[in-house]
């Protein structure tokens, strides 16, 4: 056996899924149906996929999603060869902003639906529902300032879960306002912090400064019992985006989609203005963050467009939601059949399976055989882990006679089929 072991923090998705640190990720098949759940939902919103190359300049993720955040500060996978500098891409809306800026997209006309499902990478402490490589789907819509856009992507998010049969979380909204409310707000955060700073801890001493209303994200119950009282950003946020947020939230109340009121709700990223909201678990405890997104009309500029280009999308874990969906008890994606597993007894046997196996393929049939030249009974062991529904018996006796005893898994039963029925039996 190998001496190398997959990177903490990273796992591989097998057939029957694993154990990695405790933690149990799912098989491959239920990535596979969830991935196929997002792709209906999403083609019915009139999302098309995007997919963009995992390593990206590292200026991109600094300048799109912020030097002051967690992810640019310390969890970027980022390295230097020659004079380019690189990162393993931490998220994905920076990079769908830079393709569709790159390619011109928006003279496409209209408005972009864009998707995506993918591998993203952070420096993070692994732990359960938390990994440094880890996978994350996603809609942005790119182009419109339209509220029923941002109600939108929250709805998107929504569907796919409910498709799947989830719907025991929260949704938490919030409106940021526009570029200039949140320096309004910060300053008063400042002045509403600073005379009781010294009881904070240490890492939230160090955001008072450059990002104070991070500081109300804290988990500390101490710090939050300080922060009662706290100005509200609902309070310093212009009346346009008041005015949106209100538009966003009735479109909601229209389609029965229940929210919560988050005044505190700020986010990690710092390309968020107006709209931002979260969907929580209400069963995966502290990792239970299943989706967040928001508008980031500032994005584009940010990132050297010359007008504005508004745009809303939401960012969600596959991890996450596969967690979820188990402690759900809804993760059991059926393990994939085999139609006929191939069963040969001596040479001659033998060589018969390699053209037939490949003509009942060739007619739609999934099959297999052993490769290994095993006795009968490590054979039909075989078919049995690889749950065909019939196994296909052949030895000398059937060869000479151009007939095949065809064993019938779920009934049990055994009958005698000519070579040139057989796969109209397996096909039944
Ligand atoms: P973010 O891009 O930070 O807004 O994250 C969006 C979603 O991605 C979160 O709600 C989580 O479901 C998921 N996520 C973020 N970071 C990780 C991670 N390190 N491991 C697993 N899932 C993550």
């Amino acid at each position: 056996m190998s001496s190398f072991k997959s990177i903490s923090g990273t796992f591989d998705i097998l057939p029957d899924g694993e154990t990695s640190g405790g933690d149990t990720i799912a098989p491959s098949r239920d990535w596979q149906r969830v991935e196929q759940a997002i792709r209906k939902v999403m083609q019915a919103y009139g999302a098309e996929e995007i997919r963009t190359p995992i390593l990206e300049p590292t200026e991109l993720i600094s300048r799109g999603v912020g030097q002051l955040t967690d992810i640019v500060s310390k969890e970027m996978f980022a390295f230097e060869r020659g004079n380019t500098n690189y990162v393993l891409r931490p998220e994905m809306t920076a990079p769908v902003m830079r393709a569709y800026q790159q390619h011109h997209l928006d003279q496409k006309g209209g408005v972009q639906r864009l998707y995506y499902i993918g591998p993203c990478f952070r420096a993070e402490r692994p732990q359960k529902g938390r990994y440094r490589q880890f996978h994350q789907f996603g809609l942005e819509i790119i182009g419109a300032s339209d509220a029923r856009a941002d109600a939108e992507t929250i709805v998107c998010a929504v569907d796919i879960y409910r498709a799947l049969g989830l719907d025991n979380f929260t949704i938490r909204l919030n409106s940021l306002g526009d570029a200039e409310s949140r320096p309004r707000y910060k300053q008063a955060l400042i002045e509403f912090i600073t005379p009781f700073a010294d009881q904070l801890s240490e890492v939230s001493r160090n955001r008072l400064e450059s990002n104070p209303m991070r500081i109300l994200d804290t988990k500390s119950e101490k710090e939050q019992s300080l922060l009662v009282g706290a100005p509200k950003l609902a309070d310093y946020i212009d009346e346009e985006s008041k005015a949106h947020h209100n538009e966003v939230k009735a479109y909601l109340d229209a389609v029965g989609i229940k929210y919560v009121d988050d005044p505190f709700l700020v986010r990690g990223l710092d390309y968020y203005s107006r709209t931002a909201f979260e969907i929580e678990s209400d069963t995966l405890g502290s990792q239970g963050s299943l989706a967040g997104g928001g508008r980031y009309d500032l994005l584009s500029t940010e990132l050297g467009a010359k007008q504005v280009i508004p745009a809303v999308g939401f960012a969600a874990g596959m991890e996450r939601l596969l967690m979820a969906l188990e402690a759900a008890n809804l993760s059991g994606g059926e393990k994939t059949r085999l139609d006929a597993f191939l069963v040969a007894m001596g040479d001659a046997a033998i060589n018969w399976t390699f053209p037939t196996a490949r003509s009942l393929r060739d007619l739609g049939l999934d099959v297999a055989y052993d490769l290994k030249g095993r006795s009968m009974k490590a054979q039909l062991r075989e078919a049995n882990r690889q749950n065909a529904r019939f196994m296909v018996i052949v030895g000398d006796e059937e060869l000479a006679s151009g007939t095949a005893q065809v064993k019938d898994m779920d009934q049990s039963s055994q009958k005698t089929v000519s070579f040139d029925q057989l796969a109209n039996e397996l096909k039944r």
